[in-house]
């Protein structure tokens, strides 16, 4: 495959390939303690989603274990871009057209998943006294066009939230300068309910609500196999064994052998982000007067934003497979000043990467495997839906709610998984090729 020469990044002189948000907000603490024998609720992964079913089953009266492999804040859900969007890659009339009345459910369930984040920061909701303080803010969200084909679609899309009486509009080239310090793009939607927040200061909220509300929490803890006993279910750990009446597994892109079913079904495929120093206000705010979230509409997209702190935060990926966090860096750091030529000079301090989630469809994914609850597939965007799926599943598995519209998706497996390394890159090939070239079959299309 041809390499594409890059400009290496300008590195700080403090630099250091690692999460800027798990720098500046550690996870809280939680000694070492061992696992009760047993107890009504074993959630497999602390990152948003298992934090938000633990705390809601918890704060039901439930005894509930989580475990997690890794120490606690290492997922995705300290790693990610912060954006809080209540988005499925298509917009709502495109959803309910593939896929029905429950495309019409799975958008009002993203917007409901958008609001519980809302509240759960303000304190509105009953299980979070006292809110989270993680620098939200309802920024707004600004999609733009990489292409002029694109201009069309947008159009459209922000017809399409419009009439769903959102605060959805779009925004010609020439008017864009009052929303982005970029001459790169050819339009753009704006979506007000959109926001930011701080993924780590968030995540470390949720982990303290949980234990409020009762829950135990064991990190390096990874529970390795798990199997149906006495009308429960047995889960063996790497640090004993624990009996439960009900089992959720919240592992999103991270998926292992644990569920080998489950894990057929996961593409986890990295993204990256650099972070610049903090930048001047001036220059701040000539990338970004109003503080948006920027999205823009290419397979292999951009997102980038402001931090609370006032440093440029750069997302993407370029292809499927693997690669260096240098690598990614550098590619980045190249892209991000030709769309911001007036940040050439400006350093970059942190670079890192996570797995997201993708499924075959691009849609969330809520199922049952043996009798194992499971919420999966962000598809990029979870910040908002898998927590709001956690503490969702949490209602469904008491029995209080039905299932989410996602558990009635077929989840199919992604074909060849075992394979999938060696044709993946052709895969990333040809959606670069779209990227670059005439033809993208649509915007945010699901492929049901
Ligand atoms: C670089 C990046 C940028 C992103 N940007 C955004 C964004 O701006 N907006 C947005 O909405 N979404 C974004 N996302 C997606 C978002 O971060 C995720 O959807 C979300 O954090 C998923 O939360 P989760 O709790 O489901 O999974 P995670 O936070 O990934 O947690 C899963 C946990 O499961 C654990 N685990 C796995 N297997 C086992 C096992 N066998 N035993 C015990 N534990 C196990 C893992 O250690 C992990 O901690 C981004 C993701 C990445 C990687």
């Amino acid at each position: 495959m041809a390499t594409i020469a890059v400009v290496p990044a300008l590195l700080a002189p403090d630099y250091a390939p690692r999460v800027l948000w798990q720098d500046q907000a550690p996870p809280p603490t939680i000694g070492p303690s061992s696992l009760p024998p047993s107890c009504d609720a074993v959630v497999v992964g602390a990152g948003y989603c298992g934090l938000s079913a633990a705390r809601e089953l918890a704060r039901r009266g439930l005894h509930v274990v989580v475990v997690d492999k890794e120490p606690l804040g290492w997922g995705a859900s300290t790693r990610n871009g912060g954006m809080v969007i209540p988005e499925l890659k298509a917009g709502p009339a495109a959803l309910e057209r593939s896929l029905g009345p429950v495309g019409r459910r799975l958008y009002h369930e993203v917007n409901e998943a958008f609001d519980h984040v809302e509240a759960l920061v303000a304190g509105v909701d009953p299980a979070a006294s006292g809110g989270i303080d993680c620098d939200y803010e309802r920024t707004g969200q600004l999609y733009l066009a990489h292409a002029p084909r694109l201009v069309r679609g947008l159009e459209e899309l922000a017809r399409e939230h419009a009439a769903m009486g959102e605060a959805v509009r779009f925004v010609p080239r020439d008017e864009l300068a009052a929303e982005i310090g970029s001459d790169a793009y050819h339009g753009a939607v704006v979506m007000e309910r959109t926001g930011g927040l701080h993924p780590a200061r968030f995540h470390a909220g949720l982990a303290r609500l949980a234990l409020e509300a009762g829950a135990e929490l064991h990190d390096r803890t990874a529970a390795v196999a798990i199997d149906r006993r006495h009308g429960g279910f047995h889960v063996l750990t790497t640090r004993g064994a624990v009996s439960a009446r009900q089992v959720l597994v919240a592992t999103n892109a991270y998926a292992d052998d644990l569920l080998p079913e489950l894990r057929r079904r996961v593409l986890p495929v990295g993204s990256y982000i650099i972070a610049t120093d903090v930048l001047p206000t001036e220059l701040a705010r000539a990338v970004s007067p109003r503080d948006r979230m920027f999205v823009d509409t290419k397979n292999f997209l951009f997102y980038w934003r402001l931090t609370p702190d006032g440093r440029v935060l750069f997302g993407g990926r370029r292809s499927l497979a693997p690669v260096e966090v240098h690598e990614a860096r550098d590619f980045l750091y190249d892209e991000l000043v030709r769309v911001h030529p007036q940040l050439a000079g400006t350093p970059i301090t942190h670079a890192w990467g996570g797995s997201v989630a993708i499924t075959l469809d691009r849609l969330p994914h809520v199922g049952r495997l043996d009798g194992v609850w499971y919420a999966t597939g962000c598809n990029g965007s979870g910040v908002a839906l898998n927590t709001w799926l956690g503490g969702r599943l949490a209602a469904v598995l008491v029995g209080e709610a039905p299932p989410p519209a996602a558990a009635e998706l077929v989840h199919r497996r992604i074909p060849a998984h075992a394979w999938r390394w060696g044709y993946l890159p052709f895969v990333g090939s040809w959606f670069a090729w779209q990227d670059r070239g005439p033809g993208r079959p649509g915007l945010r299309t699901p492929r049901p």
